[in-house]
């Protein structure tokens, strides 16, 4: 338990994932120790094939970092923006290479690595700066979170099922999708208070299935074996379609370490054909009819095609947020505190990139927060909730309607959106104090809050309506003279 002044001190974090471990370094800095964080995977750089997905750390995510003081350490491990190239392949073989072009050399440069380098950056930082104020334990799963007599429990199962039992001041939820602190607040609040309980927005990207398949760091790219990929190249390999399937693609974002795999990303509905393959050979036949520019026996080893075929992988979900970030127990002289961060808050499909760089929003706007009321926690929860629970709206918003068409579910759908993209920028390069730059362009801005972009977005979006209308009314009052 703490009273107002007794705060800074015995932190459980439930999940060092990306959001666990930054508010563990955060609180460290300010001055908190006794921080513990709990995490239910081996070790921070353990390896899961499935989430084995690349992060761009954009300006947002960086605001934290350099706070932290690692931003440099971020870019020596990194792919930057500023480097990032894309070959598309096709299946005859034809490439082409360029550079994304909406990638504005203005803004802070956003660096490319894999969620597990990233996860460890921040764990090796823990090791080499703090360990006196902050210790991870891993395979240490949260099971359930009490109250008991006016306190909070945290129990934990560790490394051969042993249980455990902290009884912290202020618990952090960093748990992810599934947070098992957030639906202990539901329950806690439920009938009577639905604050805790996810809303649900629906996007034309959710529900698409993934898996990531897992190649060898240097791999080649045709049938002649020394045509060699380079680590530090993004690939769009294109499929051809098989047996009136639709396609299938392989996106291959980059990595600095050469010697690190590389990863491909599979995203298609969760009818397509490749998700009912159940043998081996049967899985290497459609990749080879599908990719016959690649040598696919070469490339993917028999151990990986087991697995992939045994895996389940992963749904893109629902966009949805909950309206509640923070809850106290109270009384008479002192209190308990919990927060959430994170995906355990606000989850959506990757389509905007902004699953980590909004989770490390959260901490550094939190930091704001604990600085401006000293660390106050009676203060800076409501306070934080206050500030950050529009723009966790706003964000759920943009991901629902940003760039869901960008997995070629449907090519008419998908040219609309380029259609409307290209429109969008042309309006406001020319009219530039009436149309605002498309939502995709401005999530990049990292000095506008979401709820800033998706006002923007919103009034542009009427100011469009209201000039079509008027073009359209225009154009039928002079045909109809025109004919009178
Ligand atoms: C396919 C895919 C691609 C993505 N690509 C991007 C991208 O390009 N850019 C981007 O910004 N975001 C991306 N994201 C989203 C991003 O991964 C998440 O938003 C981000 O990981 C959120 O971090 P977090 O720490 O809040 O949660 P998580 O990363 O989910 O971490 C939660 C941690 O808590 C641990 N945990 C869970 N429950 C317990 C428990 N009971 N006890 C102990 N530990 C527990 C988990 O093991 C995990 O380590 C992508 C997501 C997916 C699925």
């Amino acid at each position: 338990m703490l009273t107002d002044k007794s705060g800074c001190r015995n932190v459980v974090i439930v999940g060092g994932g990306p959001s666990g471990l930054a508010i563990a370094l955060m609180l460290a800095k300010r001055g908190w120790t006794e921080i513990t964080v709990l995490e239910k995977r081996k070790t921070a750089d353990y390896y899961e094939p499935d989430k084995a997905f690349n992060y761009q750390i954009d300006g947002r995510g960086q605001k934290l970092l350099d706070w932290l003081g690692l931003t440099p350490n971020l870019a020596e491990i990194s792919v930057s923006s500023q480097e990032f190239y894309l070959t598309l392949i096709q299946p005859n073989g034809k490439r082409k290479t360029i550079k994304l072009p909406f990638i504005n050399p203005n803004r802070k440069t956003a660096y490319w690595l894999p969620r597990r380098t990233f996860v460890s950056l921040l764990y090796e930082e823990i090791e080499r700066n703090w360990q006196q104020q902050i210790t991870v334990l891993f395979e240490a799963k949260c099971i359930e979170l009490k109250q008991k007599q006016e306190q909070l429990q945290v129990i934990v199962e560790s490394k051969n099922s042993e249980l455990m039992s902290f009884t912290p001041g202020f618990v952090v939820g960093c748990d992810g999708l599934n947070s098992i602190v957030r639906q202990t607040l539901n329950d806690w609040e439920k009938p009577d208070h639905h604050r805790f309980e996810m809303q649900y927005f629906p996007s034309a990207s959710s529900g698409l299935r993934y898996q990531v398949l897992t190649l060898p760091p240097q791999f080649p790219l045709s049938n002649q074996l020394d045509d060699q990929s380079v680590c530090t190249m993004a690939y769009a390999i294109r499929g051809k379609t098989v047996e009136g399937q639709k396609k299938i693609s392989l996106g291959l974002l980059p990595m600095k370490n050469p010697d690190e795999p590389r990863t491909a990303n599979i995203i298609t509905y969760p009818n397509h054909k490749i998700w009912t393959l159940k043998t081996n050979e049967e899985l290497y036949r459609f990749l080879e009819q599908s990719f016959p520019q690649l040598s696919i026996r070469d490339i993917i080893s028999e151990s990986e095609i087991t697995r992939f075929v045994n895996s389940q992988g992963g749904v893109f979900p629902v966009p949805q947020f909950c309206s509640g970030l923070h809850f106290l127990l109270k009384s008479d002289q002192t209190f308990s505190a919990i927060l959430l961060l994170g995906d355990a808050v606000h989850c959506f499909p990757p389509d905007i990139g902004q699953g980590v760089n909004s989770a490390l929003e959260d901490v550094y706007i939190l930091q704001q927060v604990l600085e401006e009321t000293q660390d106050d926690l009676l203060l800076a929860l409501p306070l934080y909730e206050a500030r950050r629970s529009g723009d966790i709206e706003a964000l759920i918003h943009l991901a629902q309607t940003t760039f869901p068409w960008q997995y070629n579910q449907n090519w008419f759908r998908r040219k609309l959106w380029d259609i409307n993209f290209l429109i969008g920028l042309l309006l406001n390069r020319f009219l530039p104090f009436f149309f605002s730059p498309p939502a995709f362009l401005m999530i990049q801005d990292y000095q506008l809050s979401y709820q800033e972009i998706w006002h923007q977005n919103q009034r542009t979006n009427q100011r469009l309506f209201i000039f079509s209308v008027t073009l359209l009314g225009i154009l039928f009052v002079l045909g109809f003279s025109f004919n009178v």
